[in-house]
């Protein structure tokens, strides 16, 4: 990766020679200068080049703006022929995240997830975890040692740099820069210009992350890890102007739980907990990936179903009340209970639906919850989509 002065430097003149020609000296001197120059112009243009995309990561405003950079820019001004960047994800947090938030990993197909440090290809990181900073690993190609960290090598990969990607001396992945030149990484080769790129993808890579996370935090609910009511908020907003303008129906629900303060009496606040995290995971089993279920406070849920008129949503609500009431929730073997929920649809006409979409959002969610009122009213353990005519 260092691309100062290489190839061979021209002869240096032969001032001990008396015979030598001047004029042969001066052209030798010149040669070596234009060599030189060169090898500075084509420094500083690298130089130049990796400053902008240090810039570009450092600005990049999300994980996959950050992750899309640096897999587009950096085999370009680094003349490599293939980047792969591997991410320690224990538990998987990272990737249930940016799930959640919409990444769709298949767009990088050079981005890879490892859940343990020993699953990374440096061995000074497996020898010894405890050593502050693992140096990159640089050598040959080696198809069966290296399929790891690039799966999908491109023909010809002759020679690669591993670089453990360091936050707060803890190895958070690696950056897997190759070449098909065997030249272009070998153990003797300098790696400071390496080391100091991959610090920088990793601060700017676990600054991305972090911001996610929070991002994610704002907009789920800590104890059923759906959304929260911030999330369908924004989201309704959103929705409601794409279905105007591709015109498509979307469906409300508003589900409460029955007499959920029974259920809290029953088994105490913390089964109440528990009852409501089954509840949601319950709904979600009735669910499309494209709707989106929030807890909207209390013991009560909202669902968007995008493209759905109030026929399907209804549809769709029946079989939510039905698989909740389907079977009993097992808190401990011993301590099983029957719940039920009551849901209000409504639809929103979208060839009728005018006006300020926030406004369209509050009346479709007050509809909702009236129909809710209704259900609630009829008897609970029910579904109700449309008021009867008085
Ligand atoms: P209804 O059938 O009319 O909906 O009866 P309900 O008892 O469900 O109605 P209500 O809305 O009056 O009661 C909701 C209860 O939910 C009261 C509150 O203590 C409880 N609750 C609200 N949030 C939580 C929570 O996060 N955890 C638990 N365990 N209980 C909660
Ligand atoms: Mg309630
Ligand atoms: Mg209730």
């Amino acid at each position: 990766m260092t691309h100062t002065a290489t190839g061979k430097l021209p002869p240096h003149p032969d001032h001990a020679d008396p015979a030598h020609d001047l004029a042969a000296e001066n052209r030798a001197l010149r040669a070596r200068m234009a060599y030189l120059l060169e090898q500075a112009e084509r420094n500083h243009s690298i130089m130049t080049r990796h400053q902008a995309f240090d810039l570009n990561i450092i600005g990049a405003a999300n994980f996959p703006e950050l992750i899309g950079t640096i897999f587009r820019v950096l085999p370009v001004i680094s003349e490599l022929d293939s980047v792969t960047l591997t991410l320690i994800d224990e538990d998987a947090d990272i990737r249930t995240v940016m799930l959640k938030l919409d990444v769709v990993f298949a767009d990088f197909p050079g981005l890879i997830f490892v859940e343990t440090l020993d699953q990374l290809d440096l061995e000074l990181g497996r020898r010894n975890a405890a050593v502050p900073a693992p140096k990159p690993l640089l050598g040959m190609y080696d198809k069966l040692r290296h399929a790891p960290s690039f799966p999908n090598a491109p023909a010809g990969l002759q020679s690669v740099a591993l670089v453990p990607l360091m936050r707060n001396k803890r190895i958070i992945g690696s950056l897997n820069l190759g070449s098909c030149d065997p030249t272009r990484f070998t153990p003797s080769l300098g790696t400071d210009f390496i080391e100091h790129m991959a610090s920088i993808i990793a601060i700017c890579l676990e600054n991305v992350i972090s911001n996610e996370m929070l991002k994610y935090i704002g907009l789920t609910d800590s104890l059923t890890g759906v959304y929260n009511r911030r999330y369908i908020d924004r989201r309704l907003l959103e929705e409601i102007a794409r279905a105007r303008r591709q015109r498509y129906p979307i469906s409300l629900m508003y589900i409460d739980v029955d007499h959920f303060k029974r259920v809290n009496d029953t088994v105490g606040h913390g089964g109440g907990d528990e009852v409501l995290r089954e509840v949601a995971a319950r709904i979600k089993n009735e669910l499309r990936t494209s709707d989106a279920l929030a807890r909207f406070g209390g013991e009560e849920f909202v669902v968007l179903l995008i493209d759905a008129n109030l026929e399907s949503a209804a549809f769709v609500a029946e079989r939510i009340r039905a698989g909740v009431a389907g079977s009993m929730i097992v808190l401990s073997p011993s301590l099983q209970l029957s719940v039920t929920v009551s849901i209000g649809v409504a639809c929103l006409d979208v060839d009728a639906a005018e006006g300020e979409a926030a406004l369209t959002a509050r009346n479709l969610i007050e509809r909702a919850d009236g129909l809710l009122y209704d259900a609630k009213e009829g008897g609970r353990n029910r579904v109700v989509s449309f008021r009867e005519p008085p």
